[in-house]
């Protein structure tokens, strides 16, 4: 039986083994997490919007009556290609074809101190962290001095991109109808939710209608928005601008770039710029027979994409359907077909009845733009359960603009080194 291991359950990865699912291929899926993790809603569970689960589902559940997929739950660290081997956390797996689905990670750029001190929501877990750090906060700031309380008060988020944007919004909505209802001790007014981007717009990869729009609705929630400008460092408690100045907070959400999670073993040449493979038009790393990258972590130039495609979640399950169709037609000697990406377009919600929607033939905004973009979000969501569950959270919240999700279950990583760093200073 050919061997074909997938390293990676994302869009692409998942998507790939579903294709191969009850083929004549083996198919060993293998992720560092358990579950997949929709990624376009990890904000509403940072913001206390969604339950974690509603928006992850266990690999193990989606291939249990699977013939020839079986699921590995471990870290892949090395690709040995001239022994079509590779080396994870719990041993060695033999391979025929090698497929990575690694997605990316973020980016801080080599800035050691962001890294340590701002949040990252590139997993569930950063997600549930950040929820709990911004809720310690205001635990926090119930008990601390006037001079400590700007920091904990101001909320820097770094990045004008749809995450960013995204997440500022609903912050922005928390602080209009959540937080002063939960910390009525705490004066709201003087809560500033601030974003940060280098470039002179937000959502700076969509038209210039919904770019201007998203900012307009920012502001109207009242997010400081702060274009051209760069952050510089950030130490726990104040954040350094290019300009010199800086903004105290002891909340800063760097959402400002990505790379691909390269692994040891694959020729260092073909990487290319934000950590990604070169692959040709069939997925194939460039330099090798049978290894081949889909998604995120993927760059396929064509004559429409000369820096390769944008890495959305489009890209990366058209990219594993091609493929595991070529995967189809190796064993039915059929021709190999090569990936074209057909854009759809792209769409970002700021906060209630306020998103943003470019398609490829007509761009609009306000309450039609957030109505498909919920609607969008809950049909590309995985598992029935999880549809429901999320439907009747947005629900309640729409209602009430609430919900009772603010919970902080353990003391996080980052809390607890701020906190030996106050003792020690
Ligand atoms: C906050 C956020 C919001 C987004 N919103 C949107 C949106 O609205 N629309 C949109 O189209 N796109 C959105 N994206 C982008 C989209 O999620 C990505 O393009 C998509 O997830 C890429 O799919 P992928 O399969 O390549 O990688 P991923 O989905 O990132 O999956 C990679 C998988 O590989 C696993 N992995 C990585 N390294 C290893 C290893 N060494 N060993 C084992 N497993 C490993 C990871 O655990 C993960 O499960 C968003 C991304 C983020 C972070």
């Amino acid at each position: 039986m050919t061997r074909i291991i997938i390293i990676g359950g994302g869009f692409a990865g998942l998507k790939l083994a579903e294709v191969l699912n009850n083929t004549s291929y083996h198919v060993l899926l293998i992720d560092k997490v358990n579950h997949h993790q929709f990624q376009p809603l990890f904000y509403q569970v940072a913001t206390a919007g969604l339950e974690p689960s509603s928006i992850s589902f266990p690999f193990r559940w989606i291939f249990h009556h699977s013939k020839n997929v079986r699921i590995r739950y471990a870290e892949v660290q090395q690709v040995v290609s001239a022994e079509n081997k590779i080396k994870t956390d719990i041993g060695e797996f033999n391979y025929d074809h090698l497929v990575l689905a690694t997605g990316a990670t973020t980016n801080f750029f080599g800035n050691k101190n962001l890294e340590t001190w701002s949040y990252p929501m590139k997993s569930t877990s950063e997600a549930i962290n950040l929820r709990q750090h911004v809720l310690q906060n205001f635990e926090e700031a119930l008990v601390a001095s006037e001079a400590k309380k700007e920091a904990l008060m101001n909320f820097v988020i770094v990045g004008g991109g749809p995450t960013g944007v995204e997440l500022s919004g609903a912050f922005a909505e928390m602080r209009r109808h959540v937080f002063p209802n939960d910390y009525p001790e705490l004066d709201f007014s003087k809560m500033k939710i601030i974003m940060v981007e280098s470039s002179p717009k937000t959502l700076g990869n969509m038209s210039e209608k919904s770019s201007s729009k998203s900012r307009q609705y920012l502001e109207e929630l009242g997010v400081q928005v702060m274009t051209n400008t760069q952050v510089k460092d950030y130490d726990g408690s104040k954040v350094l601008l290019g300009d010199g100045s800086s903004i105290p907070s002891n909340t800063v959400v760097w959402t400002a770039g990505i790379k691909g999670n390269l692994i040891e073993g694959i020729n260092k040449e073909i990487v290319v710029r934000g950590n990604r493979l070169k692959v040709d038009r069939f997925s194939r790393i460039e330099g090798y027979a049978n290894i081949y990258a889909i998604g995120d972590i993927a760059n396929m130039v064509t004559d429409k994409y000369p820096n390769g495609h944008p890495q959305v979640a489009n890209v990366a399950l058209g990219q594993a359907k091609v493929l595991g169709k070529n995967f189809k037609n190796i064993l039915s000697n059929k021709p190999l077909i090569q990936y074209e990406y057909h854009d759809k377009g792209s769409m970002a919600t700021v906060g209630k009845h306020k998103a943003v929607a470019d398609l490829p033939l007509v761009s609009f905004q306000g309450f039609f733009a957030w109505f498909i973009w919920m609607a969008l979000h809950l049909v590309l969501l995985m598992g029935m359960k999880n549809k429901i569950f999320v439907f009747i959270d947005w629900v309640i919240g729409y209602f009430s603009n609430d919900s009772t999700l603010r919970l902080i279950f353990t003391p996080h990583a980052k809390q607890n080194q701020k906190m030996v760093n106050v003792h020690n200073s």
